[in-house]
């Protein structure tokens, strides 16, 4: 069944988020409102991934002709787990979580099918466009997105527009190197921002460091959770590797400053929860060691994104390429 809903003039696009264990769709407004989504179990492994975007799109569609007829929408936007080259919208490549997905043409499979524009990019960068168009970094130009989980993700926003690089894969702050001769890291650099400030080496540190004061083998490993906690209610220990996580992030991020320019740096992620006072140490460790001509005006903010961030923000490319 054909059904003729699109208008490049439209206000609306259809936003898809895919992950490895769910994909959402959503039909969104220009400001990022969610005027009704929906949620597919992702069935990786049994079901070839594109068959489940175009199940889920279809789906979508059957709704908005049952209960919006008039609505006409301006494209298709899709944000998902895996490497994007995104001129051709191919996944370059997909962990295991997507068996048989890298190597997909997802955006050409998909605008064939559906006859309207799409737009494809890798999950953690369309979450930086629902931070410019529809959050946190609404009134910027230039932002730079840091998503604080257990790695680090990254992504650069330049006049509205995410910067690319060569195919797509621009942004791996987390690999950033804060200190060369420092640890070594699976990417083969030294040093890198992951090693020291992503949750999972939160964690290990503050392990490594329990340990060496004589934690027996049999004790429990402690998580990122209980490493906060223990900083936040005055543990020495666990201070020591939040304070080595921030300094690697005040380096990183002021060598960022110093690069790339920005007006606004949103803080996302898991370890983002932690809100003010995480805040606050990354801008105490940031100021020392970036140009003051570089800080002014610069606003460090936390995500404003919410679940639906990787929908909106797939939609958002629809605006963000017009
Ligand atoms: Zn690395």
């Amino acid at each position: 069944m054909e059904i003729p809903v699109y208008d490049s003039s439209s206000e609306y696009a259809i936003g898809v988020d895919v992950g490895g264990t769910k994909i959402n769709v959503g039909i969104i407004g220009r400001n990022g409102e969610v005027v009704y989504s929906n949620s597919l179990p992702t069935l990786a492994g049994e079901i070839a991934v594109d068959i489940r975007i175009t199940t889920a799109i279809s789906q979508l569609l059957q709704w908005a002709q049952d209960n919006m007829p008039l609505l006409k929408v301006r494209g298709i936007g899709i944000g998902t787990a895996g490497q994007v080259e995104w001129e051709s919208g191919v996944i370059r490549h997909a962990s295991d979580l997507l068996p048989g997905y890298t190597g997909t043409p997802i955006k050409s499979l998909i605008q064939n099918k559906f006859g309207m524009p799409v737009q494809v990019d890798n999950d953690v960068n369309v979450l930086a466009l629902a931070e410019k168009y529809a959050g946190a970094g609404r009134d910027a130009e230039s932002l730079i997105c840091l998503a604080l989980g257990t790695g680090i993700g990254g992504v650069l926003v330049d006049k509205g527009k995410i910067v690319h690089g060569q195919w797509g894969g621009a942004g791996e702050i987390g690999h950033m190197s804060v200190d060369y001769r420092g640890l070594p890291c699976i990417c083969g650099s030294r040093g890198c921002l992951e090693a020291y400030a992503s949750g999972t080496s939160i964690a290990a540190r503050m392990n490594e460091k329990l340990k060496a004061a004589g934690a027996g083998d049999g004790d429990e490993p402690i998580d990122t959770r209980e490493t906060v906690r223990r900083w936040q209610s005055g543990d020495a220990a666990a201070a020591a590797v939040m304070d080595e996580a921030f300094e690697a992030l005040g380096a990183a991020i002021a060598s960022l400053l110093h690069v790339f320019n920005p007006q606004v740096l949103v803080i996302g992620g898991g370890l983002a929860d932690i809100g003010e006072p995480l805040l606050r140490r990354i801008e105490e460790e940031t100021r020392k060691r970036a140009m003051p001509s570089f800080l002014s005006g610069v606003k460090i903010v936390p995500s404003s994104s919410g679940n639906h961030g990787g929908m909106i923000g797939a939609a958002m490319q629809l605006w963000a390429y017009e």
